[in-house]
């Protein structure tokens, strides 16, 4: 049996929408037409009485409603819902069981389908690009390349497969691959290029997650060498490189190696902003910033029983969600390009949940609703490295579309429940999540407090 390769798509044109642009003053557009065809490009966009529509296509009508971009996340984890977990499981020894388990041939199958269940939600919640930072495997490898073929539906996806840590280093063993100097740190690169990734991660400081000592969140971890020889191996075939790093002294080590994006980050001083702003080793000659406020932010209002977390997790937690803020905050001012990622996995941070960190951008960090929505749309399609077929509304791009009951600018909350998902041309037309109320509750309870 041979599976169509590039899948033809019922054309159509949603028609008599506002058009919610995505650009960073809020622009929308009244009474607009989009015509799909049938690659899944924009065919055509503009003022409903200039556009005319080809026979043969379907026609929607979208009057009073409005048409944007889809939502891109540029840091999602697809090992988890986002549910409290065991903490037990997060020790170097819980670790390296799950790790034998989830390595094996039938672990990697069940992870495919824990990531396929995820990405379906993200798609369904309005989320139509990924970028992965941190798998157990290779499944988001797979799963792109089904949804690229047409064989399932769902988000673009750029996998990074396992990321780059140093021996027990953070995310090992689990989700990295360990190295310990340049050279090793070179061939880990290139084995997950060997797979078919599209983008890089780098633990350059301890996180949260598996810490297991007091202050290990931020800690500087792998050397600018050996970050050096990473971002150099990856930008040779044009993939960019995301670091986690939660310190000034991370993130300093992380720019200075070349590093295109800093994952959480840290307040930053006038030094800092300098290198981000100019950052000639990058691929792109500067770094941009991923603040992932949905994934700290939780810890800084919650008990360590509420989150299932250890007492030293959450200390080492709260500090560090706090200078994110600040960092994001700092960012924005300084005309640093802050990209939307939810960390998507880490307790509380649901695979639905990509609209809350646009909503918590606006909310802690300075952003006006509009500013929020240009970053979950075009400027983390342009730092994840995909704006030139998606994040705008554009003819030639993909179409990767939300029908909104409102304009986000006006509401951010509108993107929790779009009326229908297009993702590279294929309709979602009743987009449905399964959603964990108690959570959303607690999450909206302490989201309406100042930090
Ligand atoms: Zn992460």
């Amino acid at each position: 049996m041979s599976l169509p390769h590039h899948p033809t798509i019922e054309p159509f044109a949603i028609e008599h929408a506002t058009l919610a642009t995505g650009d960073e003053d809020g622009r929308s557009i009244p009474d607009s037409t989009v015509v799909v065809d049938e690659v899944g490009r924009i065919e055509a966009i503009g003022p409903s009485a200039s556009v005319s529509v080809p026979s043969g296509y379907h026609r929607l009508d979208a009057t009073g409603k409005v048409v944007s971009p889809g939502m891109i996340n540029g840091h999602i984890h697809t090992n988890s819902k986002g549910l409290p977990g065991n903490p037990k499981n997060q020790t170097p020894a819980g670790q390296r069981r799950l790790v034998r388990l989830l390595r094996s041939l039938p672990g990697q199958i069940f992870m495919y389908f824990n990531s396929k269940s995820n990405i379906e939600t993200m798609l369904n919640s309005g989320v139509t690009t990924v970028r992965s930072v941190g798998d157990i495997g290779y499944e988001l490898t797979w799963l792109r390349d089904e949804i690229r073929d047409g064989i399932l539906v769902g988000p673009r996806i750029i996998p990074a497969g396992p990321m780059m840590s140093i021996p027990d280093g953070h995310g090992a063993p689990l989700s990295a691959l360990e190295s310990a100097t340049p050279e090793e740190s070179r061939h880990t690169t290139a084995v997950n290029i060997a797979h078919g990734v599209r983008a890089i991660k780098i633990a350059a400081t301890g996180g949260v997650t598996d810490s297991q000592v007091p202050g290990e969140a931020g800690t500087p971890q792998m050397s600018i060498e050996q970050m050096r020889a990473i971002c150099e191996t990856a930008h040779e075939v044009g993939i960019i490189v995301a670091a986690h790093a939660q310190s000034r002294q991370g993130v300093y080590n992380a720019l200075k190696a070349g590093v295109d994006t800093i994952e959480h980050g840290c307040p930053l001083d006038d030094e800092l902003i300098g290198m981000f702003l100019d950052n000639p080793l990058t691929l792109r000659g500067y770094s941009a910033l991923e603040p992932t406020l949905s994934a700290g932010l939780p810890t800084a209002f919650l008990t360590k029983e509420t989150l299932h977390m250890t007492e030293i997790q959450l200390d080492n937690s709260i500090p560090i969600a706090k200078g994110v803020v600040v960092g994001a905050r700092n960012a924005h001012k300084a005309g640093i390009k802050v990209g939307v990622g939810t960390d998507t996995g880490v307790p509380y941070s649901m695979a639905y949940g990509t609209w809350r960190e646009m909503d918590l951008l606006h909310r802690y960090s300075g952003f006006t609703t509009a500013e929020a929505f240009h970053a979950g749309t075009q400027v983390t399609a342009e730092i994840i490295g995909v704006s030139d077929i998606t994040g705008s509304l554009e003819v030639g791009k993909s179409a990767d579309l939300l029908v909104l009951a409102e304009n986000p600018v006006d509401n951010l909350r509108t993107l929790e429940h779009p009326l229908m998902v297009v993702a590279a041309g294929h309709p979602i037309f009743r987009p449905s999540v399964k959603r964990y109320p108690e959570i959303e509750s607690t999450l909206d309870m302490i989201y309406s407090k100042p930090l």
